[in-house]
């Protein structure tokens, strides 16, 4: 049983422990956003405000944040002037889950119990029963009147949403539904009887100060004033698996996409790789990797549909790129024309208990590879020529592949993928691990399948996308 709690052999090794810590300092989608940001800073890259004006140099490394929990990096080609090869890389940072409201507390049969709301589609089964830690923004008035955003996580276990005992619920292995707004609410505490409390939301508020003050000491005293705070299952995650061939842990989808996109970007254009010649390759010949332009593009809001400020069906991606681009009114589409996009999110892999759940032909399996994802009405991005271009790179790598669609009397979810590459105008390709249980609060993913994203992705901002030559087209 030694395999089990060795490193089981795998290549990925530091990149694994690495990618456990960042989910573990990473509860929230703006805490998702900072972990980036430290790395990014550490490897030489450095901010830039959307507020301030750009001064941009060739080969140069930057990042771009927008409203605390969208972030876009990128390092900029060697030579200006020429509209570069984007390489662009989507994911997303939040997760489904329990968001408490602007009134968190209620008094509810001589309990006090956190009010909440369903962000996303999170599997509600999935947690009850399980040690609660809250995490996420709040925006607070300092002592001088000025205005602060900081992110809090009390990392503790705090709250608890227990079942009903099965002697009260005899009929909940018989299907049971959840009533959101009666039965989601965890437990805070169990008032004395006679107890007086405190005004529920003047509660808080004092809770929320005093954690601002242990986690940003130079603002105690702080009044909150606003805030984004969601439940998240406070034990960290773990390998499973006969030979800990498996990842298990929350918010699998999407921060693994975001992680090992960090670790590629990284490794492919941080501090000392390429310095003064970007040692990207481009579409063609010699020198033509200096036009390239890996970026990673991490947005909030996924889970609800990406319309909004900082979601990918905004302008943040297009604002960023069109002040990166070399002025002319044709940048911007000569740019898209060079370039593409992999949206990165996790797939279903084959459940071998649900096997009439999938479609026979397309039963991706967990550690099979890089999953490729189609569907007809355009839920995905993948196109016949995107696909075969990413099949193509991925012959190049030698990274293995699997084909995801639904079954045809299924609603096919979707993703990032569609809504930037409309609103950018290029081509892109939607693609993910495989993973079971989307969206409980633990989900599970192969190790040797971040093993192969981590080489595609790499391969992808170091090469592009092969292009197409030809054919009959005219
Ligand atoms: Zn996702």
């Amino acid at each position: 049983m030694e395999s089990l709690v060795g490193g089981g052999g795998l290549e990925m090794g530091t990149g694994l422990s690495r990618v456990m810590a960042y989910l573990q300092a990473s509860p929230s989608p703006y805490h998702v956003v900072a972990t980036l940001a430290s790395a990014l800073e550490s490897a030489g890259f450095t901010e830039l405000l959307e507020a301030d004006p750009w001064e941009l140099h060739p080969g140069g490394r930057h990042f771009v944040i927008r409203g605390q929990g969208s972030l876009i990096a990128f390092r900029l080609p060697a030579v200006r002037g020429t509209p570069p090869s984007l390489r662009l890389v989507g994911a997303h940072t939040d997760s489904p889950g329990l968001l408490v409201k602007p009134r968190p507390l209620v008094v509810r049969n001589g309990h006090l119990v956190w009010d909440v709301e369903v962000y996303g589609s999170p599997i509600l089964a999935t947690w009850f029963d399980r040690e609660l830690s809250l995490a996420g923004l709040v925006s607070c008035r300092g002592s001088g009147g000025e205005i602060g955003e900081l992110r809090v996580d009390w990392r503790l276990p705090l709250a608890i949403l227990p079942n009903a005992a099965i002697h009260l619920n005899r009929e909940v292995n018989e299907g049971h539904r959840y009533q959101r707004h009666e039965e989601l609410q965890p437990v805070c505490r169990v008032l004395s009887p006679g107890e007086k409390v405190e005004e529920p939301t003047v509660l808080f508020r004092r809770w929320l100060g005093e954690r601002i003050g242990v986690e940003a000491p130079a603002w105690a005293g702080a009044e909150p004033l606003g805030w984004e705070l969601s439940f998240y299952e406070a034990r960290p995650a773990c390998r499973v698996g006969l030979e800990g061939e498996w990842l298990v842990g929350g918010r699998l989808d999407n921060q693994l996409s975001c992680f090992i996109g960090l670790q590629s970007l990284l490794e492919v254009a941080g501090r000392g790789k390429g310095e003064g010649e970007i040692g990207l390759e481009g579409r063609g010949g010699e020198g033509e990797g200096e036009t390239a332009l890996p970026m990673l593009a991490c947005f909030h809001h996924e889970e609800v549909g990406s319309l909004s400020l900082q979601g990918a069906a905004g302008q943040f991606a297009e604002s960023v790129i069109r002040r990166i681009l070399p002025r002319g009114g044709e940048a911007m589409a000569r740019t898209m024309a060079r370039s593409a996009l992999l949206s990165v999110d996790n797939a279903h892999a084959l459940h071998p208990n649900y096997g009439r759940k999938h479609d026979e032909g397309h039963r991706p399996l967990l550690n099979g590879g890089i999953v490729v994802k189609s569907n007809a009405n355009q839920r995905y991005t993948t196109d016949a020529s995107s696909g075969g271009r990413l099949k193509g790179l991925c012959r190049r790598l030698g990274v293995p592949w699997q084909e995801f669609a639904m079954r045809a009397d299924l609603p096919c979810g979707s993703t990032i993928g569609p809504h930037l590459a409309a609103r950018l105008g290029l081509p892109g390709v939607d693609i993910g691990v495989p993973t079971w249980a989307m969206h409980s609060i633990r989900e599970t993913a192969g190790l040797a399948d971040l093993e192969s994203l981590g080489k595609l992705l790499k391969g992808f901002f170091v090469h592009g996308l092969p292009p197409a030559e030809g054919g009959n087209r005219f």
